[in-house]
């Protein structure tokens, strides 16, 4: 079964606009053939601009880093899915370990977010992850599969279709540390079985499950040849036209 390749960087909250700008004419310029989609995930004051500068290139997407659970009202400074529809993103990524840590997100506000992205009509790349304590404790795959029920398996099966899975160690983002390729494809391994138990082998083969936690062009190929591991979400070496260019290119 031939699954999607895809690698989104997650600018998080970096760049302006004048540089976002500079940094995707940089990113296009190293730009070399494949088959790999490429997602570039700014903040949000630059979906629009990314997605101009991006328009004619057929490989490239925008994604956005959030969005509201709700679908719009008296919600101040939130983002709606149906402005980012608006704009043109195609991705927007939910249940990122910062939103969860940092904003206190549950996987069952990140379930309603996935449903809030899907009716207007763009694409969730869905994050989960275990922390550095669960990994230690022995129970990293129950935390990431009961992350992936319960954000996820209220969808039916043509909405799951739509959805991108990024497996994102926590204990490995923004750290230098890295899952290693062993680590990675079990647990890939582990959240498509998961996902074939509910939606079947069919589905389970065709779903795009990423790798994210400090990514970069030296690891990026070992970790995407791998049977179960179909790209990446990546951070930091996102930001640097060079290093993204090349992990784009590491399939
Ligand atoms: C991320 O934040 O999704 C991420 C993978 O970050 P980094 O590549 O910097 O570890």
């Amino acid at each position: 079964m031939q699954r999607k390749k895809i690698v989104a960087g997650n600018w998080k909250m970096n760049k302006t606009l004048p540089e976002g700008e500079q940094l995707i004419r940089e990113i296009l310029e190293n730009e070399s053939p494949g088959d790999v989609e490429v997602v570039i995930a700014p903040p949000a004051m630059l979906l629009e601009m990314a997605k101009r500068l991006t328009a004619d290139k057929a490989r490239f997407r925008v994604g956005a880093q959030n969005c509201h659970h709700e679908e719009r009202g008296a919600y101040t400074g939130e983002l709606a899915a149906e402005a980012l529809a608006s704009v043109g993103v195609d991705y927007v990524i939910v249940g990122h370990s910062e939103r969860r840590q940092y904003f206190h997100e549950t996987d069952a506000l990140i379930a309603q977010k996935i449903t809030r992205v899907l009716a207007h009509g763009m694409a969730p790349i869905y994050c989960c992850g275990e922390m550095l304590a669960e990994r230690q404790a022995g129970t990293h795959f129950q935390v990431a599969t009961q992350q992936l029920k319960e954000a996820l398996f209220h969808l039916d099966a043509e909405d799951f279709k739509k959805i991108s899975v990024a497996y994102e160690p926590v204990w490995a983002i923004g750290t230098g540390l890295t899952a290693s390729p062993e680590q990675a494809q079990e647990m890939h391994h582990t959240l498509r079985k998961t996902i074939e138990g509910r939606y079947g082998a069919e589905i389970a083969a065709s779903t795009s499950i990423l790798y994210g936690g400090s990514c970069n062009p030296a690891n990026a190929r070992s970790l995407f040849s791998l049977p179960d591991v179909d790209g990446g979400l990546i951070g930091g070496a996102s930001l640097k036209a060079k290093d993204f260019a090349a992990i784009c290119n590491s399939f």
